[in-house]
């Protein structure tokens, strides 16, 4: 009995243990096989806001059209010679410029005048700017806004960074070093022509809860702004130890991979100057790419590896940042944006929907480079119980610039037809036209064009 017990308690105690390893041994894998090894994460929410819960839901439809998937160029030439242009001491000088005002607290004189160099700065660097006013029930403010026109002016990348700051210290990583790179991107790709519009924003009220990123995000999809990318940056420059120094992490979402792609491209593209590896941690609704999101358009965050110990303390300064890891980090997002503002996209235009026998639509690249898995569809409804509804699709490959596919629609019966033809490329913006016709037997007459 007592071998027997003594024998169970054995068993008892190495079961307890066995549960014990298990629960400690879990966990120590779960951190290992992630790559933030730091139990002092990421900022998970802005800081006057008591949970993420508070942010404002929105419901809108994704955009669906920016799906951009070239690969970085392989001529890099100019990129380059942006890189080499953006070091330490014009870093340096933005955060010693930002960080003079004090605490940049949305709503405070401070932060105002903050505002107010951030305008008069890119004036000076010729680019049209603007304040951004936004009124809300939190706090009201401006974001500074200024663009660089490219030749294509219908599509937009935005870069981006926070120019507020707490009320208990200077902010200086964050997120000066955020706006750090949004000024000395826009000081390099101003002396250069870009295909894409760039935009250098500045927001306020990002820590009373992204107030002024959700306004411009709002207003831009209502505007029916054609946001092709945003990078922003938050925290950019805090790397305690050599090995903090070569990682960085990116946020995004699912819509948003294209650009963690891109980005990582970038970064080995660029090694010599950049030489820092990044790590996708998937949602966050920690800065001011949330809205973006919310509103349909795909958005990246880039965050420093190792989170800042001074964070939202007096002791956030430049004396506490690693301003190598920052000027690395911001030519990462520069040479990402300046590669991404530069690749032409091709763009598809239905160029004729005709009738006869059938119906013919043709689509037409009008872009400047090739439309990849271009696919032409044409939908025919009508008829009594939707008894004339058919539809034909026509795909190719890759169709080259002033090129055209074609696609015919077959049918047989009598009645008023409506229809509709859409085309799409992996690379492209779809296009949808409309008409309406009347069919008799195999002949489409009286074709006329929705406008
Ligand atoms: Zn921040």
């Amino acid at each position: 009995m007592r071998t027997l017990n003594y024998r169970r308690n054995i068993v008892g105690k190495a079961f307890i243990v066995l549960i014990i390893s298990c629960l400690l041994l879990i966990p120590g894998y779960t951190l290992a096989d992630t790559p933030n090894n730091s139990f002092n994460t990421t900022p998970l929410k802005p800081a006057y806001i008591d949970s993420l819960d508070d942010l404002v839901d929105v419901q809108v439809a994704h955009r669906l059209a920016p799906f951009h998937p070239l690969p970085p160029r392989t001529s890099n030439v100019d990129i380059v010679e942006l890189l080499q242009q953006l070091n330490e001491s014009l870093i340096q000088g933005y955060l010693a410029n930002l960080t003079s005002f004090g605490p940049r607290l949305t709503g405070t004189e401070a932060c105002n005048q903050s505002a107010h160099y951030l305008y008069e700065a890119f004036q000076d660097m010729g680019l049209a700017v603007r304040y951004h006013n936004y009124t809300d029930s939190t706090v009201s403010g401006s974001n500074v806004e200024a663009t660089l026109y490219g030749s294509d002016s219908s599509n937009i990348f935005i870069i981006c960074g926070h120019y507020d700051s707490v009320a208990a210290g200077p902010g200086a990583d964050d997120d000066g070093s955020g706006v750090a790179a949004v000024l000395a991107a826009a000081e390099i790709m101003r002396n250069y022509e870009f295909y894409y519009t760039v935009r250098f924003v500045c927001f306020s009220g990002e820590e009373q809860g992204l107030i002024g990123s959700r306004h411009y995000a709002e207003d831009a999809y209502n505007s029916n702004d054609s946001i092709i990318a945003v990078l922003n940056a938050d925290m950019i420059g805090f790397a305690p130890s050599a090995s903090d120094g070569i990682k960085g992490k990116i946020f995004e979402n699912d819509a948003s991979e294209w650009i963690v792609e891109f980005t990582q491209d970038i970064s080995q593209l660029y090694a010599d100057y950049i030489n820092i590896e990044l790590f996708p941690q998937g949602q966050s609704g920690g800065s001011d790419h949330y809205y973006f999101w919310q509103f349909g358009y795909d958005a990246v965050f880039y965050h420093e590896y190792n989170f800042n110990d001074y964070y939202h303390s007096a002791n956030d300064t430049i004396g506490n940042m690693n301003l190598t890891y920052s000027t690395r980090f911001t030519r990462l997002i520069l040479a990402t944006l300046a590669e991404m503002a530069l690749q032409p996209r091709p763009v598809l235009e239905i160029s004729s929907i005709t009738g006869g026998l059938g119906i013919t639509s043709q689509v037409t690249n009008v872009g400047e480079v090739n439309a990849s898995s271009v696919n032409i569809t044409i939908s025919v409804t009508g008829g009594l119980l939707g008894l004339l509804d058919v539809s034909s699709t026509n795909g190719i490959d890759v169709l080259p610039p002033q090129n055209s596919l074609q696609s015919k629609a077959k049918l047989f019966r009598i009645g008023n037809i409506q229809i509709g033809v859409t085309a799409g490329a992996s690379n492209a913006d779809q296009v949808t036209k409309h008409a309406t016709g009347f069919l008799l037997g195999p002949y489409v007459l009286k074709l006329v064009i929705t406008p």
